[in-house]
């Protein structure tokens, strides 16, 4: 087991589904060709208007590593980041999309699932070593998260983990974090 690893938060299919898994997948709506046609969007916010179902997945989501630091990434990331570090007793940074962070930053430009973009962090958001969790709501292709490890540690950061709410397998993103460890609530 990884130094500071906790006993795992629910990261499979297959096995019969969790009562977590169960009560997030009834909490996430399909909206069909949003943003754009032939996309599927997973909208969270009757997962967010619920309570009892947003206390269990932040604390599956908190209960994964102890790490000094959780990286929320804009902008549904934040909504569960910053929970998710208050309940870790772990500091928050911000992943923000380019232009939208005051002081000095790193930049990284990817590919997402719709279109491109570039995010940024704060050049002093970590002390060196910090052992660092990222938090997202959807892994898609893997582009948004590939790009947040790079920045975390081109800013002096050790990321041990990524934990998102929900994977969308079909789109293959764990196979782009390759030695990362990723955690999905659910996997669809
Ligand atoms: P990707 O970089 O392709 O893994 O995309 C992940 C990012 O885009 C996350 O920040 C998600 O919030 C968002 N995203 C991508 N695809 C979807 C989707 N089908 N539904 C909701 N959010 C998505």
């Amino acid at each position: 087991m990884v130094p500071g690893l906790r006993p795992p938060a629910e990261t499979s299919e297959g096995d019969g589904m969790s009562e977590l898994s169960t009560m997030i997948l009834d909490r996430i709506r399909d909206v069909p060709d949003y943003p754009k046609p032939g996309v599927m969007f997973k909208d969270i916010t009757p997962l967010l208007g619920d309570p009892v179902a947003m206390a269990a997945v932040v604390d599956g989501l908190a209960g994964l590593y102890e790490v000094d630091k959780i990286v929320g990434i804009e902008a549904r990331g934040f909504i569960l980041a910053a929970p998710v570090a208050y309940r870790a007793a772990a500091g928050f940074v911000p992943v923000r999309k380019k232009g939208k962070l005051p002081a000095a930053t790193l930049e990284e430009s990817y590919d997402l699932e719709y279109g491109s973009a570039t995010i940024e962090v704060h050049r002093d958001a970590f002390t060196p070593g910090d052992r660092v969790l990222i938090v997202d709501d959807v892994l898609a292709t893997g582009g948004t998260a590939q790009a947040a490890v790079e920045l975390v540690r081109r800013a002096g950061g050790e990321v041990v983990g990524i934990a998102v709410l929900m994977e969308l397998a079909f789109l293959e993103g764990r196979e782009r974090l390759d030695g990362i460890p990723v955690h999905s609530l659910v996997i669809v």
